[in-house]
């Protein structure tokens, strides 16, 4: 199970993606804005944030873009904030919008959503990289931003890719075709990686503070 909460962590609104775990974890990590942790989901919000400080630097989250992935009235989608509305509202709706009547239609909604992306750019870069075809799969809340089972021709991305732009989401494309070539992370591989895309690294650094495009 998984659960979102925002936590101040340094005097930042950071939200905090927990799994349920006997333990707190030791090591956790950061991507998307977010900050990734194991621990058990009765684990106090005060405790996590302590821990939290001393594992994250001030200067570190100072780094990050501080508008949420998503609120109760707003949902970055491809790099762009749109409204959220609930069906039968009394708001005027326009073509931006978008709905979802509670959160977990909403992660439906961008699951689907990302699905669609996601293989339409993997089947573009399959092209241009002239790899063999994959399957896809769409994983939940994870700091893994995708993965490559080589022998089963199958890549797999988390839906939180879905918030940001194009450009950033095909840098995590790029990088998980080039596994067909190396399934390692040789200086090989991030050759094929920046042939590709020669900017990769600014990309993730986007992707790794919650830049959404
Ligand atoms: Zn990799």
């Amino acid at each position: 199970m998984i659960k979102r909460i925002i936590i101040n962590i340094h005097g930042f609104d950071i939200a905090v993606i927990l799994t349920n775990a006997s333990k707190m974890a030791s090591i956790s990590h950061y991507t998307y804005g977010q900050i990734y942790l194991s621990c058990p989901f009765s684990t106090s919000i005060d405790k996590i944030k302590i821990s939290l400080e001393k594992r994250f630097s001030y200067r570190l989250l100072a780094k990050f873009d501080h508008e949420l992935l998503f609120t109760d009235s707003y949902c970055y989608i491809l790099g762009e904030k749109r409204r959220r509305v609930k069906p039968f509202s009394y708001l005027e709706i326009t073509k931006n919008d978008f709905f979802a009547k509670d959160d977990e239609e909403l992660f439906d909604k961008l699951k689907k959503l990302a699905y669609d992306i996601l293989l339409s750019r993997v089947r573009k870069y399959e092209t241009i990289m002239n790899t063999k075809k994959h399957d896809i799969k769409i994983t939940a809340m994870s700091a893994a931003r995708g993965k490559n089972y080589y022998k089963k021709s199958l890549l797999t991305f988390a839906y939180e890719l879905v918030h940001f732009s194009l450009e950033l989401i095909d840098a995590i494309v790029i990088h998980e075709l080039a596994h067909d070539f190396y399934q390692d992370h040789s200086s090989n591989f991030y050759n094929v990686v920046y042939k590709f895309c020669p900017d990769y690294n600014k990309r993730i650094e986007k992707l790794n503070y919650g830049v959404k495009k």
